[in-house]
């Protein structure tokens, strides 16, 4: 290692192990950013508190209950008030829902709710979202998703509805009505999502300097960063 404790980007190939498609969106940002974060340790990463972390444990419990949600409104007592607003739907999703099974990419979703062939996906995002078009936008995971169930599941998937779900605040649908075809959106990820699991597979591990490096969570460690 240099001695002034900065890395280089490995030389060859790395195994980087599965891949979710949002990992994979952030492999395609900075390779060496994912690698550093996943592989030599996630320097700089902060412990998720508040919102974070209760989403953290939304997703882990797969189910909710009224018990759950009890033991989840005495460690989060700020946010009591909207759990048991929205404990129905909340109760009826699956929550930190991930899809195909054992594969990978696997694409991951906060909550997913299937009404008669009709699916819903809910995505939690920070009490401040208003816009759930422009935090879609920044993502791949969900359209991704909805064009999967749509190509593989034709007869058993009519239509995916998407909402981007702030927390402490209402769900917020992200179009007006259900996704029903692959649409130029979904093709672009799928594209995307092709090519940068080609990388991924093949242990590439570069950086990609440029205005993420303005908020990058390994900057201290990194030889490209560019600090504006
Ligand atoms: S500082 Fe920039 S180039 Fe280096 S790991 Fe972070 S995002 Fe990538």
């Amino acid at each position: 290692m240099p001695g002034d404790g900065r890395y280089r980007p490995p030389d060859g190939p790395v195994r980087l192990g599965p891949a979710t498609v949002e990992d994979l969106r952030r492999y395609d940002e900075c390779g060496f950013r994912f690698w550093a974060e996943r592989v030599a340790g996630p320097r700089g990463r902060e412990e998720a508190s508040g919102w974070r972390a209760l989403v953290r444990e939304l997703r882990a419990l797969k189910r909710l209950n009224e018990a759950r949600l009890e033991a989840l409104a005495q460690r989060f007592p700020e946010a009591e008030g909207w759990l048991r607003a929205h404990q129905e739907l909340l109760f009826a999703l699956n929550l930190g829902f991930a899809w195909p099974e054992n594969a990978t990419p696997q694409a991951r979703v906060d909550g997913a709710l299937n009404r008669g062939g009709e699916y819903s996906f809910y995505t939690f995002a920070p009490p401040d979202t208003d816009d759930p078009t422009a935090f879609l936008r920044g993502r791949w995971g969900e359209l991704w998703l909805a064009g999967y169930l749509l190509e593989h599941n034709p007869r058993q998937v009519k239509g995916v509805r998407l909402w981007v779900w702030p927390v402490l605040g209402p769900p917020l649908p992200v179009y007006d009505k259900p996704i029903s075809q692959v649409t130029g959106p979904i093709r672009w990820r799928n594209e995307k999502v092709r090519a940068t699991l080609e990388r991924y597979q093949r242990g590439e591990v570069k950086p990609n300097p440029g205005f993420i490096c303005l908020s990058c969570s390994v900057r201290d460690v990194c030889r490209e960063g560019r600090v504006g």
